[in-house]
């Protein structure tokens, strides 16, 4: 089970229970939980779906986000894939473009980097498109589901390092 650090707490937020499918209540990913008091909390919280009480954000676990990404502020929930270990960025449909800011745009490319070099990857989802963060670019992969992948050449020229990204068949 992930831990929150101790110096982060959901506060006011409720972005989560906008932005994910949750076929146990049932609702669809981009609209509030009927469950929600927007801002405040679960108006269910002791009889929240179990799928509710395991989800935590990145934001709450890892420092290297920045207080401002917080997704209340921020409109985009970081979280890590169980089926692929990619990183997905869901962004709030009502905001579409707020990964595109200068400042998030960079640290997008900047975290698309080091994932590389580790092996893995970053991705942002907006309702059910998906683009994949390279430190060179963003490609447009279409309507996909996020947990199934794409697929990824890698070409070295004197040019030096490119990649060539295309949708799984
Ligand atoms: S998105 Fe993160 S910070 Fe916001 S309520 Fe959910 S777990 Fe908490
Ligand atoms: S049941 Fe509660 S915690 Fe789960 S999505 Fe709805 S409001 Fe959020």
């Amino acid at each position: 089970m992930a831990e929150a650090l101790t110096n982060r707490s959901c506060g006011s937020c409720t972005m989560c229970c906008k932005l994910y499918d949750a076929p146990e209540i049932p609702k669809k990913a981009g609209q509030w939980c009927q469950h929600c008091a927007i801002g405040k909390g679960c108006k269910i919280y002791d009889a929240r779906p179990q799928l509710c009480r395991d989800f935590l954000c990145l934001w709450m676990q890892d420092a290297g986000l920045p207080e401002d990404w917080k997704p209340d502020q921020s409109k985009m929930i970081a979280s890590i894939s169980k089926e692929t270990g990619f990183v997905h960025i869901r962004c709030d449909p009502s905001n579409p473009n707020v990964w595109r800011s200068k400042a998030r745009y960079a640290f997008l490319r900047d975290w698309a980097k080091q994932l590389l070099e580790r092996g893995t990857h970053l991705l942002v989802l907006i309702g059910e498109q998906a683009f994949v963060i390279m430190p060179d670019q963003d490609v447009p992969l279409g309507k996909m589901n996020p947990d199934h992948g794409f697929i990824l050449k890698r070409s070295v020229s004197p040019m030096g390092v490119t990649y060539d990204v295309s949708p799984a068949p």
